[in-house]
């Protein structure tokens, strides 16, 4: 069976306990306005272009079969609408100013990847977390890969946002150790402005997992502007204290993708937004604490290109 892989990171001390793999997988239902990884919205590998690499060589003009490429401005510029991302462009390019980010890759050819940092896992206490994008997407080819992960004995973790038919979620969380879960929003309308998507289905997942008893760690994105208002902490956080949950997972949004969005030639959403300063932080934190949640603070800056 094959997936569309965005990337695997390995080595990583910041993605779950001990040290890690991260398989980040392509394609996402979600259009989260702060999001920073946009190369993981579309399933297929994409193109992006970073034009600080680029030497104005021109090679790629004849790379293109299509005809996607054209000067503009002393500057090679691809036309999205024309280009169908077979990475001929990418693969003639001496400076690596174009890349193919994604790639379609078998779930024995993942299992490989992951099997060989398998002593790394043990005398860590670490193991592989699939990440994304919505990991979800690809349900099947997820399952597969944590099937044989179980098979490895290496431990397990699923991020999700939860945009998913609950029996895939159902089926993930029986063979994953442990699901990673996102809440953004609790109000409906303002879930669907920030995301695209209703969050109707993404909280009947949470209830239905937390009913099942499954190994949930709920996260909460902290967004100024976003979700940050203090009214709409209190109420996300006695919902969830509401499911027996008690510990909460905080991710101070980080303003990291503009050079991401830049590349892959699109307008980035997140311009604006700024990061959550300290303060805003220890106030989340309080507010969730006195909802009876104990709420981490997990700062990480994604990694990748
Ligand atoms: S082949 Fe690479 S370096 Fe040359 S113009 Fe195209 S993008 Fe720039
Ligand atoms: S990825 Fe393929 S279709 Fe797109 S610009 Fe490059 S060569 Fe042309």
């Amino acid at each position: 069976m094959t997936g569309y892989v965005l990337r695997i990171e390995r080595g990583l001390g910041c993605d779950g306990p001990g040290l890690r793999t991260t398989v980040v997988l392509k394609g996402c239902p979600l259009r989260c306005s702060w999001c920073d990884t946009p190369e993981s919205h579309r399933i297929e590998p994409e193109l992006m272009f970073r034009e600080d690499c680029c030497v104005r060589c021109f090679e790629c003009f004849d790379d293109c079969k299509l005809g996607a490429i054209s000067e503009a401005d002393g500057r090679p510029i691809v036309d999205h609408g024309v280009c169908r991302w077979c990475g001929d462009c990418a693969d003639g390019c001496s400076t690596n100013a174009r890349l193919q980010v994604g790639s379609v890759m078998t779930e024995s050819r993942v299992l490989q990847e992951i099997e060989r940092d398998s002593l790394l896992y043990r005398e860590s206490g670490g193991g592989v977390t699939f990440s994304g994008g919505e990991p979800l997407l690809q349900a099947e080819f997820l399952l597969r890969l944590l099937e044989g992960c179980r098979a490895l004995g290496i431990h397990t973790i699923v991020d999700t946002c939860g945009a998913a038919a609950f029996q895939a979620i159902e089926r993930v969380a029986d063979v994953a150790d442990l699901i990673r879960y996102d809440l953004k929003h609790l109000d409906d309308d303002r879930h669907r402005r920030l995301t695209g998507t209703t969050n109707r289905e993404i909280l009947d997942n949470l209830c239905g997992l937390a009913l099942r008893n499954a190994a949930v760690r709920v996260r909460f994105p902290l967004v100024p502007g976003v979700n940050d208002d203090l009214s709409h902490v209190r109420r996300l956080a006695q919902f969830v204290a509401s499911l027996g949950i008690s510990d909460i997972d905080v991710l101070p949004y980080r303003a990291v993708a503009a050079g991401r969005y830049e590349s892959l030639g699109r307008a980035n959403p997140s311009a604006r937004v700024p990061e959550p300063g300290p303060d805003t932080v220890a106030e989340v934190v309080r507010v969730m604490a006195d909802c009876g949640l104990s709420a981490a603070v997990v700062d990480r800056r994604p990694n990748g290109v």
